[in-house]
């Protein structure tokens, strides 16, 4: 029966998850219409100008911005993410790159596109296995083609297959990540003094980020912009 289904996706024509229109999964006038996330600072959730990090919330912390575009919260774009990831929607995230570009150009004043690479968030192969891809890859390749701007794939990658992040405390959290990931050498000198984007559907916890940009920033990356889908 999925595969009935799987299908008849395939010969049927797209249409707006939310006004049935065609050719799009979520059409631009549709997207537009969900609450747009405030901008706040990731660290201490209260207000900030285009998402920068406060300076004294930067203790320990290694990202500059972590832009977001939607609430999870809300229905549509909880369902799109969903269907994205876990039913091969890849057109989903395919659209939805063009509204993260857009975003990005609102909330970061860009001198020069040379300035700035895409970095992915790494996911084990084997966890990657489970789902058909990753999803910060394929938004990642999107974005470049929009944007141009050039994409390194793994630059960073995990060398322990890490446990399930949600169901731990903070401070076991932060245990498990230690030494969780590395860098591969032979980007070292592509990325030194760029801007680094880290690109992803939601987050699902702040302390891979976090060790993700304290490898980047060991490594002379310059400033680290998180760019996010939904966050709750
Ligand atoms: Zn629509
Ligand atoms: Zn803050």
């Amino acid at each position: 029966m999925k595969i009935f289904k799987f299908f008849l996706d395939l010969i049927a024509p797209k249409k707006c998850y939310s006004c049935n229109k065609e050719w799009h999964f979520i059409c631009e006038k549709c997207f537009k219409l969900e609450y747009d996330f405030e901008e706040i600072c990731y660290v201490c959730k209260w207000k900030s100008k285009k998402f920068e990090i406060h300076e004294p919330c930067k203790k320990d912390i290694y990202y500059d911005k972590v832009i977001i575009l939607k609430h999870y919260r809300s229905n549509l774009i909880s369902k799109l993410i969903k269907d994205a990831k876990f039913y091969n929607k890849k057109e989903i995230l395919e659209e939805v790159s063009y509204f993260l570009y857009d975003k990005f150009l609102l909330n970061e004043k860009i001198i020069k596109l040379e300035d700035y690479i895409i970095i992915s968030t790494p996911s084990h192969f084997l966890r990657g296995l489970k789902r058909w891809y990753n999803t910060s890859d394929l938004l990642c390749r999107e974005f470049s083609k929009i944007s141009t701007i050039n994409y390194k794939n793994n630059v960073l990658f995990k060398i322990k297959n890490t446990k399930q992040q949600s169901k731990m405390t903070r401070k076991n959290r932060l245990i498990n990540l230690q030494n969780s990931f590395k860098i591969n050498k032979k980007y070292i000198d592509i990325i030194k003094d760029k801007n680094a984007i880290i690109i992803d559907d939601v987050i699902s916890t702040w302390t891979t980020l976090n060790e993700l940009s304290n490898i980047l920033k060991q490594n002379w990356v310059k400033k680290i912009i998180g760019l996010i889908i939904a966050s709750d």
